[in-house]
């Protein structure tokens, strides 16, 4: 029986990305589920201490960082067979991108890592804590061993 018919996975591209998504890829292939990949290209503004947000956002990085990500995103699609219409790259928050393309897309699984890039001090990263929070549907946060 499946579970699932259709899979977000949300990769970082952080150290454990691989991990994840080979587990996220397994168990659509078990589901025989559709997979959509999704990186969000974080629009933080960059802050001075003592200025505050002072460069809301640099085209030109925005575009080198896109092109960047667009590569990383076209090597991960082939290796775990995804078709390019599914490997999406979205420029925002990643919590409110996430959740917002879990529903628009009406996924039934969210797969995420349990920490990312912002380190594992905490019990569960934020991005994972908001999108656990937020949700809809299901969601697996693969943990990331602190002791790997
Ligand atoms: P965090 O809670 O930010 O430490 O990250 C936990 C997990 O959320 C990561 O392992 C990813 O699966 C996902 N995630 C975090 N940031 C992003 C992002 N910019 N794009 C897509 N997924 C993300």
């Amino acid at each position: 029986m499946s579970l699932y018919q259709h899979i977000l996975l949300a990769v970082d591209f952080s150290e454990y990305h691989q991990d994840i998504s080979e587990k996220a890829s397994e168990i659509a292939r078990q589901n025989n589920a559709k997979l959509t990949l999704l990186h969000v290209v974080d629009n933080l503004p960059i802050t001075d201490a003592s200025y505050g947000p002072i460069i809301p956002f640099d085209t030109d990085l925005t575009e080198q960082l896109m092109d960047n990500c667009k590569k990383r995103m076209a090597k991960l699609g082939a290796q775990l067979q995804v078709p390019e219409e599914r490997q999406i790259i979205q420029l925002g928050s990643p919590r409110l991108e996430i959740l917002g393309s879990a529903e628009e897309l009406a996924v039934d699984l969210i797969v995420l890592g349990s920490h990312g890039k912002h380190g594992l001090a905490l019990l569960l990263g934020s991005t994972a804590n908001a999108v656990l929070h937020g949700a809809q549907c299901d969601v697996l946060a693969v943990r990331i061993n602190h002791n790997d």
